[in-house]
């Protein structure tokens, strides 16, 4: 954060304000944990929401402060009556106004400053502070950087556990590429405030229920490659939701297991919304393979280079078909 950046933030909390912190739709643990960890940095000296547009996995309700997050979703009424006093609003790992879903005209209708903390790249321009760097492993990381520039003293056991949590979760664990020695550093940082780092790990990766596991199994089996090119899709249905009690939160990871093959380069993961009328995808690759490019070009998505996500409005069926035609074509104009 440049000097001018940190004086208007500086300025901006002289004063007692009245907070939101708003994580993109659909939140994972480092949208939450953002959140989080800013909600007890300020909320000694300020009045701080967390408001979301929708519902998280239950997974995360380990964290410290998760049940004072609102839904938008669940509670329109009141979440509308904090729009109406708030004077900051704070959006965090995102960068288009669109991943807000159903805040996204509250926010930009509100007359509160604006200011995004997010590490995506090309952001839009609907923030007055906007602090983005797409180098960055997660939003946690910046928040950590955004926490100590202003108040480092106030860094605690809570603070640290959202933090390191977000961390843990955005980089595999610090294994992928976005992983930094600086990463790691502010990593062993968070340690120093007790954060107890197998239990976070086992909450966030040894806490399912058994129908998931027999939904992974399924999602595996299902697995198929593309003829020629270096790449694997799968799919989960409507039915394979029902079947095995679906829960927000339960496919996470899945789409990574098209990774663990040799020479593959793009895993994709197409799963049915057929409360939405769409087909919900998640991109991950390696190596050369961007895969945000490919998806904000064919899919109306967008995200990291590694890991992107997007939609599409037709079939599964006929999604699955576009989607091997798309790649066909995007591979061999780009790549060969
Ligand atoms: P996931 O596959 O875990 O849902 O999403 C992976 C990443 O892709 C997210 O961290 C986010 O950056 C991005 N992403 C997911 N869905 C969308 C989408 O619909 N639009 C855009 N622009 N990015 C998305
Ligand atoms: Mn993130």
């Amino acid at each position: 954060m440049d000097i001018h950046l940190l004086k208007s933030v500086t300025k901006l909390f002289s004063k007692k304000r009245k907070i939101i912190l708003i994580p993109h739709s659909s939140p994972d643990a480092d949208a939450i944990g953002s959140c989080l960890a800013l909600y007890h940095f300020f909320k000694s000296n300020n009045e701080v929401n967390i408001i979301s547009p929708n519902e998280y996995t239950d997974i995360l309700n380990f964290l410290p402060g998760s049940r004072n997050i609102l839904i938008y979703e669940n509670d329109k009424l009141i979440c509308e009556n904090v729009f109406k006093k708030s004077d900051v609003i704070f959006t965090l790992d995102f960068n288009t106004l669109g991943r807000a879903k159903n805040l996204s005209s509250l926010i930009s209708n509100s007359n509160a400053k604006t200011i995004m903390i997010d590490h995506h790249e090309n952001p839009d321009k609907y923030a007055d502070i906007t602090i983005s760097n797409s180098k960055m492993s997660s939003t946690c990381e910046m928040v950590y950087d955004f926490i100590c520039l202003i108040n480092k003293s106030k860094i605690d056991n809570k603070i640290a556990t959202c933090i390191y949590t977000g961390i843990v979760a955005d980089t595999g664990s610090f294994r992928f590429p976005s992983t930094t020695s600086k990463t790691l550093k502010v990593g062993s940082e968070l340690i120093n405030y007790g954060v107890n780092v197998t239990k976070i790990f086992e909450k966030l990766h040894n806490n399912f229920q058994f129908d998931r596991l027999k939904l992974l199994g399924s999602t595996i089996n299902n697995f198929k490659k593309i003829d020629g090119l270096p790449v694997v899709y799968t799919s989960i249905t409507d039915n394979d939701q029902k079947i095995n009690n679906f829960k927000k939160g339960d496919s996470e990871g899945f789409v990574n297991f098209g990774l663990s093959v040799t020479d593959i380069l793009c895993s994709v993961l197409f799963i049915e919304k057929k409360d939405e009328g769409l087909i919900k995808i998640s991109f991950r690759s390696r190596g050369d393979f961007k895969v945000n490019i490919f998806a904000s070009k064919y899919f109306n998505g967008g995200g990291h280079k590694y890991a992107s996500g997007g939609i599409s409005n037709l079939s599964l069926k006929e999604t699955e078909k576009k989607f091997i035609s798309d790649i066909t074509q995007y591979i061999n104009q780009n790549y060969e």
